[in-house]
C-alpha cells in the first residue's frame, strides 16, 4: 500500500462512523464557540467605540487643541510661526503624557510674501479697477513698480499651445474653473490645479511676461487662494499670481468687450535660503508589540494668508485628540500608536519624506498610517489601502457607523504618509465632507470660525477608533 492510497474513507462511510445526532450536537457547540467569540469581540469593540464617542463628544477637546494651534497664526514653512507651532505641539504632547516625545529635522523652503500684492485691470470702458491677487507660493517678484501687459485668456494648456506666439509679451490668464458638476470637490480641484502649479512655466514657454490664475474655489468672492507652483529648469521664470474668482469673472467680461484690456500686478515675494525645521512625534507605547507602529498625522505648516484652521491644524488636532482619548480612557493598546505633526506638506512634502527615511525608523515596523488632511468638516468615511488590502477592513464598517461615520472604501493615502506606503505601510485617509473645503482652502478664509467643534471631534473619535482597532488586530 502506497502512502497515496491511504486515502480517506469515502465520505459516506466516514459519516457512518458518527451518528447524525452527535454531529448535530458537535456543530452546535462549535458554532456557539465561534460565533460567541465573534459576538464577544464585537461587543468589546462596540463598548470601546461608545466610550471613545461619549468622552470625545462630552469634552470636545479637539477644538481646544485647534484654538491653540491656530492662535500661533499662519504657519508657512520657514516662518517664526511655524517654529512656534513646533514648540507648541511638542509641549502639548508632553502635557498629554505621551511617550517618546521628540523632534525630527527636515529642511524646508523659506519663501516670504512681502508686502500685500496689488492687482489692477485697465480697460478703455471702465478705467482702472483694483482686484484682489496673491502671489502663488514660490513665485518670483515683479519689478518694484509692477508689470502691466495685455491679457490672453485660456482655459487649458492645449488652448495656450494653439495660440502660437500670440502670448508673447502678454500676461496669460488661466481661467478654467473647478468643474461644478463633480460631487467630489477634490476631483474638481485636482483637475484644475495644474494651471496653478505649471501655469507660469507653460506661459513662459510662449514668451509671456506673467501668469494669472483663477483661484481654485467654486465660491464667487474676493479672496485669492494661493498654493504651490513650480518653475521648470531651463524655462524663464515669470511672476505668477492667483486672482479672486470675482476678479477673474470681471476680467473675463471686460476682455470680451475690449480685447486690449490690460492687467497689472505688483508682487514683492522673495525666496530666502532653506531652513531646518522639524516634525513633532509622540507615542502611546504598545503593551505587547511596541516596535509595531500605527501612525496618525496631519501637517503643522499652512499657507500664509490665514492660520490654516482646516488645512491642516484640523488634522493635527484630530491626531492629538485621538491619542488623548485613547490615553485617558486607559485603553492600553497592544501596538504603539503615534501622532506625527508633519512639517512642510505645502511647500514640497519634505517632512513626510524625511520621517519615512529617518534613522529613528530603524527597528520600527509601520503597519498602518492614517492621514487627516482634508479639513475638519463632518467625517463621512475612511479611504483604506487599495482594492485588495482594503478587503479585511470592510467588516469594521458597522463599528464606525456607531460613531457616526458612514463608510470604509478602498483608496487611502495622503502626501505625508505616501513615502511610508512605498515601504509597504497600509495607507488610510480620513474623508470629511468636501463641499465647503475649497471655500476656505489656501485663502484668508481658513480661520477657526469656519470649524464646527462637533464635526471636528467626530473626526478625532473616528481616528482614535481606527488606530485602536489596528493596534489590537494588526493588519
Ligand atoms: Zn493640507
Amino acid at each position: 500500500m502506497s502512502a497515496g492510497s491511504m486515502s480517506i474513507l469515502p465520505k459516506k462511510k466516514l459519516l457512518a462512523f458518527f451518528p447524525l445526532s452527535f454531529l448535530a450536537i458537535a456543530s452546535f457547540f462549535i458554532s456557539v464557540l465561534v460565533w460567541g467569540n465573534v459576538r464577544l469581540e464585537n461587543k468589546i469593540y462596540k463598548d470601546i467605540a461608545r466610550k471613545i464617542l461619549h468622552k470625545g463628544m462630552s469634552e470636545q477637546y479637539a477644538y481646544e487643541l485647534l484654538k491653540k494651534i491656530t492662535s500661533v497664526g499662519p504657519r508657512l514653512t520657514g516662518s517664526p510661526q511655524a517654529e512656534a507651532a513646533v514648540e507648541l505641539t511638542r509641549r502639548i504632547m508632553h502635557e498629554l503624557g505621551l511617550d517618546n516625545v521628540h523632534l525630527e529635522p527636515t529642511e524646508v523652503p523659506h519663501w516670504v510674501r512681502g508686502e500685500q500684492e496689488e492687482g489692477w485691470i485697465s480697460s478703455s470702458n471702465s478705467g482702472r479697477i483694483s482686484v484682489p491677487v496673491a502671489a502663488i507660493g514660490g513665485s518670483i517678484a515683479t519689478p518694484t513698480q509692477g508689470i502691466s501687459a495685455q491679457v490672453v485668456e485660456v482655459k487649458s494648456f492645449s488652448e495656450l499651445n494653439r495660440l502660437g506666439d500670440k502670448g508673447k509679451g502678454k500676461i496669460i490668464f488661466f481661467n478654467r474653473p473647478m468643474d461644478p458638476k463633480l460631487p467630489n470637490t477634490f476631483q474638481a480641484y485636482m483637475a484644475a490645479a495644474i494651471q496653478r502649479v505649471q501655469g507660469a512655466t507653460e506661459a513662459a514657454k510662449h514668451g509671456a511676461v506673467g501668469a494669472l490664475v483663477r483661484s481654485l474655489t467654486m465660491r464667487i468672492d474676493d479672496y485669492p487662494h494661493t498654493g504651490l507652483m513650480q518653475y521648470d529648469p531651463g524655462v524663464t521664470k515669470i511672476p505668477a499670481a492667483c486672482i479672486s474668482t470675482r476678479g477673474a469673472n470681471l476680467l473675463s467680461e471686460l476682455l470680451k468687450k475690449d480685447p486690449s484690456t490690460t492687467f497689472g500686478m505688483k508682487l514683492s515675494c522673495v525666496e530666502l535660503d532653506p531652513v531646518v525645521s522639524h516634525n513633532v512625534v509622540g507615542d502611546i507605547t504598545g503593551s505587547e508589540s511596541p516596535e509595531e507602529i500605527i501612525v496618525m498625522g496631519g501637517h503643522l505648516d499652512s499657507w500664509d494668508l490665514s492660520p490654516g484652521a482646516h488645512d491642516d491644524a484640523a488634522g493635527c488636532a484630530h491626531s492629538l485628540e485621538a491619542l488623548r482619548l485613547i490615553k485617558e480612557l486607559d485603553l492600553k493598546p497592544k501596538r504603539t500608536i503615534r501622532a506625527v505633526m508633519f512639517m512642510n506638506e505645502e511647500f514640497g512634502g519634505s517632512g513626510g519624506r524625511d520621517y519615512a527615511r529617518s534613522e529613528n525608523r530603524k527597528g520600527e515596523i509601520h503597519l498602518a498610517a492614517i492621514e487627516s488632511d482634508r479639513g475638519g468638516f463632518l467625517p463621512v468615511g475612511f479611504g483604506v489601502g487599495d482594492s485588495q488590502t482594503f478587503k479585511p477592513f470592510k467588516k469594521w464598517e458597522s463599528l464606525f457607523q456607531s460613531v457616526g461615520l458612514f463608510w470604509l472604501r478602498p483608496g487611502g493615502g495622503g502626501v505625508d504618509i505616501a513615502p511610508l506606503g512605498q515601504q509597504g505601510t497600509l495607507l488610510i485617509g480620513l474623508v470629511p465632507d468636501s463641499q465647503r473645503y475649497f471655500d476656505v482652502h489656501h485663502s484668508g478664509k481658513d480661520v477657526i470660525e469656519t470649524v464646527n467643534p462637533r464635526e471636528l471631534e467626530l473626526g478625532a473619535i473616528a481616528m482614535a477608533l481606527f488606530a485602536y482597532l489596528l493596534s489590537e488586530e494588526g493588519i
